[in-house]
């Protein structure tokens, strides 16, 4: 429920309601706007007298929650949310973010390689997966902390900023001491043991959506991480199973408008899962950020054809760095920069 303080209310008496809410067993987000406080309670309201809060000084109004997602939702929090990723990066704000980097870190030098072409191409953020969720056990599963290395030798030399997927709650701490965002797949999106531990920590969750998940049922995942303590969510739309075979996916492009409707939580729409195939991930970018996204996950290789991973579907750098220029002018029409 969201407890609406009275304009003017003292430090003191917002201290004291906070107070009473825990006493009762709830989590408590206290919201400071412009001329109101609010203070988000999450907790089982079933045996709570309601005049036990309403009552208390500086106390205007009480309003359920209806929704299942709570603190993803645009009631409790009416502003987008922006997720500083470092001090100089913002996703959710007018400059769109991209991130971009192959499926699999799969060495050193052809990693630096192409992370020196992301950064020629104005993207803000590398990727690369050194712990690889493959369907098959028999197919490459990632270099690991190897990778992590690797990242972070990346980071150092190129500037870009740091995401990559984490698929076990053991290492999660490894992950979060080398990464500026922690990315959960879409096979792990209902793993509620990783989205706990990723929220009890600080750094930015890019939530990717489930394989075959309602947007509900994706809200309710970025609810696990937040109920942690853990605000920073990024959502990634990536496709959806249907029945359509042409593509790897499908990419539900509708879920943008959607996700800003019901929540105030930056999306970005990754193009390489969604279709399977290079040559229509250019207009499906297009698409996601005239739809109104906040950024861009792509998958780049510098030889396709011989990717560890995800070939088909990764862009080569100089089509990458061509897409990027054709992105700005979409992102012009829309109000946004890239
Ligand atoms: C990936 O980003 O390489 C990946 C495995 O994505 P998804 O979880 O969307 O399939
Ligand atoms: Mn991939």
């Amino acid at each position: 429920m969201i407890v609406i303080l009275k304009e003017g209310v003292t430090r003191t008496q917002i201290e004291r309601v906070e107070r009473r809410l825990i006493d009762l067993g709830f989590k408590t987000h206290p919201i400071y706007g412009e001329i109101k406080t609010v203070i988000g309670a999450i907790g089982d309201k079933r045996n709570v007298n309601r005049n036990a809060i309403l009552l208390m000084e500086g106390v205007e109004e009480i309003v359920p929650i209806m929704l299942p997602y709570k603190l993803a939702s645009k009631e409790l929090y009416k502003k987008p949310t922006l997720v500083d990723i470092g001090d100089d990066i913002q996703i959710g704000g007018t400059q769109l973010v991209v991130m971009a980097g192959p499926c699999a870190i799969e060495g050193e030098s052809e990693f630096i390689e192409v992370a020196y072409k992301i950064k020629e191409s104005g993207a803000q953020i590398l990727r690369g997966g050194a712990y690889n969720p493959r369907s098959s056990p028999y197919s490459f599963q990632g270099l690991e902390v190897e990778g992590l290395k690797i990242l972070d030798m990346a980071r150092r030399e190129t500037g870009l900023r740091i995401v990559t997927e984490v698929v076990d709650p053991r290492d999660v701490e490894t992950v979060d001491r080398y990464v500026d965002i922690i990315q959960i797949g879409a096979r792990n999106m209902q793993n509620f043991r990783l989205l706990k531990e990723v929220g009890n920590g600080k750094k930015p969750v890019l939530l990717k959506r489930g394989l075959a998940a309602t947007i509900t049922e994706w809200l309710m995942a970025a609810e696990y991480i937040m109920n942690e303590g853990n605000e920073n969510v990024i959502l990634c739309e990536r496709g959806i199973r249907t029945y359509e075979t042409a593509t790897r996916n499908t990419m539900d492009i509708s879920a943008v408008p959607a996700i800003k409707e019901m929540s105030h939580l930056p999306i970005i729409a990754d193009p390489s899962h969604a279709t399977g195939h290079a040559k229509y991930v250019p207009s499906m970018a297009k698409a996601a950020i005239a739809a109104g996204a906040d950024g861009l996950i792509i998958e780049v290789h510098q030889d396709p054809p011989h990717a560890m991973s995800d070939g088909e579907q990764s862009l080569r750098p100089n089509d990458f760095i061509s897409l990027m220029h054709e992105l700005s002018k979409i992102a012009q029409a829309v109000g946004r920069s890239i």
